[in-house]
């Protein structure tokens, strides 16, 4: 076989509905059901330091995680501050995922802006938009008739990520 990496819509399908779970989960357990959800706090919930500085090579995020040491979440400086959060959400999606694979084993994810997908990432942007825009809010507030403009600004996120998650919940484009 050539190098060409396949996924069935399955994986995708399957990626993104353990995505959501997930981060469900993670509100569930630390969220204070305040907006804008605090990504950096949630993080530090689940054991993990976060820095910002600056990241060569065109890297957005990374996790890093040595043994026996807790893993840690670094941000582009570089970035805007709502690029950041959502960068820092992913990254905890990284972390979430692999410690249900790997537990406590060691990991180092980078991500570039540029990297194509794979149902790795997939599951860590589904879980970013799922942390940073709970279910039950987005979908009163689109309901109660919120803009776009209004919903990135009440969530802290992007107009584009208020846009993919309207689409993966149904609610209109
Ligand atoms: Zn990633």
């Amino acid at each position: 076989m050539g190098s060409l990496n396949y996924y069935s819509p399955e994986q995708w399908d399957a990626a993104g509905a353990r995505a959501r779970a997930d981060a469900e989960e993670i509100l569930r357990a630390h969220w204070d059901g305040q907006l804008p959800v605090k990504p950096i706090e949630l993080a530090n919930k689940n054991g993990a330091w976060v820095y910002s500085s600056d990241l060569k090579d065109s890297a957005s995020g990374m996790l890093v995680k040595a043994d026996s040491a807790p893993p840690v979440i670094y941000v582009d400086n570089g970035d805007g501050f709502l690029r950041q959060r959502f960068t820092i959400a992913h990254e905890l999606g990284h972390l979430v995922a692999h410690r249900q694979e790997a537990g406590d084993d060691a990991v180092s994810y980078v991500d570039f802006r540029n990297s194509t997908s794979n149902p790795v990432e997939y599951h860590a942007n589904e879980f970013a938009g799922a942390l940073l825009m709970p279910e039950e809010h987005f979908t009163n507030l689109v309901r109660a008739g919120k803009s776009d403009a209004e919903l990135a600004r009440l969530f802290k996120v992007s107009s584009r990520a208020v846009a993919v998650r309207r689409k993966t919940l149904g609610l209109g484009a």
